[in-house]
């Protein structure tokens, strides 16, 4: 069976950077008439010799008259239905929000490997300060500081999504 990683979590965390660095795709697909970058949201990647297809979830509007438990059952769901692993990327710098909380209580329910990614954890303080914060979440998973601009942290981070392979 296919072996799919799901990247989820608020918009802004870096979801779609730890996407393009996985997948090491760096050639944006771009429209060619109007000149924007498109998002892609399925990628193959391969780690220690493990394949694996990686999804990524942007995408939902949040703020619109949809509620966000709507929105994420909408385009976030298929998604988690599909995954092996789950990521559930959170950021270093603006720390936890109602949002972050609003996915952890879903993803709480759900009955698959989850990974919680600190991400833009370029610092010290970054890597180590915020760990308890996520713990708190109460999610039955560990946090993996990384930094999906600088790739640190993702080594160690892929090393234990492939264990779920
Ligand atoms: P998404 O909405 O979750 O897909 O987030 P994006 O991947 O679009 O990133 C949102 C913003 O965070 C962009 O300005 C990124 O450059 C920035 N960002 C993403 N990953 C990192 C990181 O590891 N460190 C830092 N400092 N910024 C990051
Ligand atoms: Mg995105």
């Amino acid at each position: 069976m296919a072996n799919i990683v799901a990247i989820v979590g608020r918009p802004n965390v870096g979801k779609s950077t730890l996407f393009n660095r996985l997948i090491e795709e760096r050639v944006a697909i771009t429209d060619n008439v109007s000149g924007v970058t498109r998002d892609r949201h399925y990628g193959q990647s391969v780690w220690t010799e493990k394949y694996f297809t990686v999804i990524d979830t942007g995408g939902y509007v949040v703020g619109s008259e949809d509620t966000f438990e709507g929105a994420i059952r909408d385009q976030v769901a298929l998604a988690l239905d599909e995954a092996t692993v789950i990521l559930f990327v959170v950021d270093t710098i603006t720390g936890l929000t109602d949002l972050d909380k609003e996915f952890a209580n879903i993803l709480r329910r759900i009955d698959k490997p989850v990974l919680i990614v600190a991400n833009k954890a370029e610092t010290f303080e970054r890597q180590s300060l915020v760990a308890p914060e996520f713990y708190a979440l109460g999610l039955d998973a560990d946090v993996y500081p990384i930094s999906s601009t600088d790739g640190s942290g993702t080594g160690e981070l892929l090393d234990e999504v492939v264990k779920h392979f």
